[in-house]
């Protein structure tokens, strides 16, 4: 963060010159104040990070400020649930472990009052850290250590599956387009006819197009945590789904891990 806005400084972009831990936002406003003078890097959506461990947050902080968005870096959950009322956030990034109210809690109270979304981040790949944070109504989750260029497209997904805006409920992929609140699909033009799980497996793919998906998160996120079937009805609904869109090449196999759409 200090490194992004050293450059800034030296390309005489930002006229700000301290940067001390309770000024992030006015940092962070610096900086996209700094980009905006020149044209540069629009920010695009104000993003909350709760991270207590200073490289992580640090890590995060500038890749993501580096892609345009705003993002308000705070140490503690009570800080976080606090800046959410003063800001219009539109993702929380939230760390599991803190001190004070654990990341658990701070989606428990937050949920009493919003649907923010939610993207947990577990110091392990562990199932159980997955049920609780699904429980308590988070929308994803990245496993510790994770790259930023991962998190990065996992925020773009999350921004863009909850878009207020309208045209959002187009997606597409390549000549696929889906029509989410209709439940329609195209191709080329003509409609397709999708069972509701292939449909919502679908989606699921082009949201997250470019990232691979393993079986285990495709269960969870098109047929939920409770469903008893093993992956091998992934591997079927991902068949049908290339047979009957016509096109096996945007649904491409993902050797020792899952799927991942291409083609957008
Ligand atoms: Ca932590």
């Amino acid at each position: 963060m200090i490194g992004t806005l050293a450059r800034l400084r030296e390309e005489g972009r930002c006229e700000v010159d301290t940067m001390r831990p309770r000024c992030r936002s006015e940092y962070l406003r610096a900086v996209a104040a700094a980009r905006g003078q020149t044209g540069r890097g629009r920010v695009s959506a104000c993003i909350l990070l709760v991270e207590d461990e200073h490289s992580i947050g640090r890590l995060v902080c500038d890749y993501l400020t580096d892609e345009g968005y705003e993002v308000l870096w705070v140490r503690t959950g009570e800080e976080a649930l606090a800046e959410v009322t003063r800001h219009p956030v539109r993702l929380m990034i939230l760390d599991i472990g803190l001190p004070g109210i654990d990341g658990f809690e701070v989606c428990r109270r937050l949920r009493a009052h919003s649907q923010l979304p939610v993207l947990m981040l577990t110091a392990r790949d562990e199932e159980a850290d997955k049920v609780v944070g699904f429980a308590l109504g988070t929308d994803d989750y990245v496993p510790k250590p994770f790259s930023p260029r991962e998190l990065a497209a996992r925020v773009k997904a999350i921004l863009r599956r909850t878009d207020p805006r309208p045209s959002d409920d187009l997606l597409t992929l390549g000549d696929v387009v889906l029509a989410r609140s209709a439940r329609e699909v195209r191709v080329a033009g003509a409609p397709v006819d999708l069972t509701p799980r292939e449909f919502e497996l679908l989606c699921c793919l082009v949201e997250n197009a470019g990232i691979a998906l393993s079986r285990d998160r495709l269960l969870e996120r098109v047929w939920g945590l409770e469903f008893p079937a093993g992956t091998r009805t992934v591997d079927q609904h991902v068949a049908q789904l290339r047979t009957k869109l016509g096109r096996p090449e945007l649904i491409k196999t993902v050797f020792g891990v899952g799927y991942k759409a291409v083609g957008t």
